[in-house]
């Protein structure tokens, strides 16, 4: 078990209780604050991950999202909602959060994102690709992306995705597969955060389009997806 700080934003006293609670009983080190400016005061001491209600009293959740993420591009931000809108999930995600779970909150299922996004081994875990995709290079011992000397800004998850596709250029990998070796071995639940992730990832690497040749991430259908240089470079 990874013990870290974590630090819990919800103004329901049953709710945030409850979590608290079942944290702390998993040995982690639990702050509890109701509002966003609580929040962000409490942020500035540093945590390792933030469960995030959107729906706070003072200030937007979303706001508090993109102000953490601002001011500790590292922590790993989980966005609490009520509210199963996918657009609340979208905006809060484009915001800088890199997960979401949905109320009422099952705590097997919050244990396992924890541990998942805890794991800071995950793409240790998978075996090294020193070969060029095209002119992106991965450098796996710094965790950094190049594309021909320009680096690629990425977020931890969206770099265990890259790297773990890069394992196997042009090879197909399934959603399941995908969902183990980044997030957990035990997931269960959506596996739309794999979707958002991509997006992002494709995102990023388009950006870097006019700098070289950058692989896409093609979609199966029904299956997963493949990490490819485009045919005709
Ligand atoms: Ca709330």
């Amino acid at each position: 078990m990874v013990t870290a700080r974590l630090l819990v934003v919800e103004d329901d006293a049953t709710i945030g209780a409850a979590l608290q609670a079942s944290l702390r009983a998993h040995d982690h080190d639990v702050t509890w604050e109701r509002t966003g400016r609580g929040a962000l005061r409490a942020a500035e001491s540093g945590a390792d991950l933030v469960l995030l209600d959107l729906g706070l009293p003072d200030l937007d959740g979303v706001e508090v999202c993109r102000k953490l993420r601002t001011f500790s591009p590292t922590t790993v931000i989980v966005i609490l909602t009520a509210r199963t809108e996918e657009m609340d999930v979208v905006v809060g995600l484009e915001a800088g959060a890199d997960d979401y779970l949905t109320k009422p909150v099952r705590l097997a299922e919050l244990h396992a994102r924890v541990r998942a996004h805890l794991r800071r081994d995950a793409a240790a875990s998978t075996p090294s690709p020193c070969a060029p995709v095209g002119d992106l290079v991965l450098d796996t011992a710094a965790r950094r992306v190049r594309v021909n000397g320009h680096e690629i800004p990425l977020r931890a998850k969206e770099y265990d995705l890259l790297a773990r596709l890069a394992v196997e250029p042009g090879a197909a990998v399934s959603r399941q597969t995908l969902m183990a070796d980044v997030w957990d071995e035990h997931w269960f639940g959506s596996t739309k955060t794999l979707d958002v992730h991509v997006a992002g990832l494709r995102r990023r690497l388009a950006d870097y389009a006019e700098a070289g040749v950058v692989p896409a991430i093609v979609t199966l259908r029904g299956h997963g997806y493949r990490l490819e240089v485009p045919t005709g470079t």
